[in-house]
């Protein structure tokens, strides 16, 4: 079996910032999930960290702040606390952009899902808001004449979906829309990989947790161009009749890279 193991694979930029945060802080307590993925997350507590689900149960000690942003209210709330503030510089760009149309009284135009992380974070800096995830949504969207906006995309938006969409936006624009382009290099980059490898390994074997979006978007993407892809949580997930000429491995931002290094051990020592 060949066995290609992902040069784009797991931790991006900003987890292993939001990580390396964590390790160096005294005592930390992390706010809510540093990264969507419950291995990860396990492995912080077992280490000591403190999982807190608001600004008050940390009482004294730091807080930090995940890759992914948090609401303006934990903002408000940690105005006279320590924190560590891991916001990934991509998101952190969004929550700007989400702050400016406040104050410059537009409407945010969030292409995502307005369940995510990472999107209610950001809306939660703007005062009007409107989500668009399906390119039906796009077609069926109208631009009021008398409003100003900004679009922006989920950071781990699918790429084609996204500039997709914005072509179909940028028709029925005018002059008060501006259109900003955030999704995140790191994630394109594994997503392109994943894509290319698809099409000459006879099996793709996607590393991640189902609730971590880009995950999800890169296992699709890999999907739509060879139908043997599997979305796998770990090495023990791999079932006993697993076998294959060829298989690339690879995982999504939020996964322990020795995870992913874990499922290619073990493809390759039974063989
Ligand atoms: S996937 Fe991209 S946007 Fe999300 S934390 Fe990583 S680098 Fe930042």
């Amino acid at each position: 079996m060949k066995v290609t193991l992902a040069k784009y694979g797991g931790f991006c930029i900003g987890v292993k910032r939001a990580l390396n945060i964590v390790e160096s802080a005294p005592n930390p307590c992390i706010l809510g999930y540093l990264v969507n993925n419950d291995r990860v997350m396990e492995r912080l507590k077992s280490k000591g960290v403190n999982i807190v689900s608001s600004v008050g149960e940390a009482g004294e000690k730091p807080i930090v702040i995940s890759a992914s942003s948090t609401l303006k209210s934990n903002y408000e709330a940690l105005a006279s606390k320590p924190y560590y503030d891991a916001t990934c510089r991509v998101v952190f760009r969004c929550v700007e952009i989400a702050k400016r149309s406040q104050i410059e009284g537009k409407t945010l135009v969030i292409i995502g899902e307005k369940d995510h992380l990472e999107v209610k974070n950001v809306a939660s800096f703007a005062d009007k808001v409107e989500y668009i995830l399906t390119e039906k949504e796009a077609e069926e969207f109208t631009f009021s004449k008398s409003k100003g906006y900004i679009v922006i995309t989920q950071t781990t938006f699918p790429k084609a979906r996204a500039e997709y969409i914005y072509s179909l936006l940028k028709t029925k624009a005018n002059e008060n829309v501006e259109f900003v382009f955030t999704l995140c290099d790191s994630v394109r980059k594994r997503v392109e990989e994943a894509v290319e490898n698809a099409k000459t390994h006879e099996k793709v074997l996607v590393v991640g947790d189902s609730k971590s979006a880009n995950c999800r978007f890169l296992y699709n993407a890999a999907l739509e161009v060879n139908p043997q892809t599997y979305f796998i949580e770990s090495a023990d997930f791999i079932s006993e009749g697993f076998t294959a000429e060829s298989v690339f491995v690879t995982g999504g931002a939020s996964v322990d890279p020795e995870d992913i290094k874990e499922v290619v051990r073990k493809l390759v020592t039974r063989e």
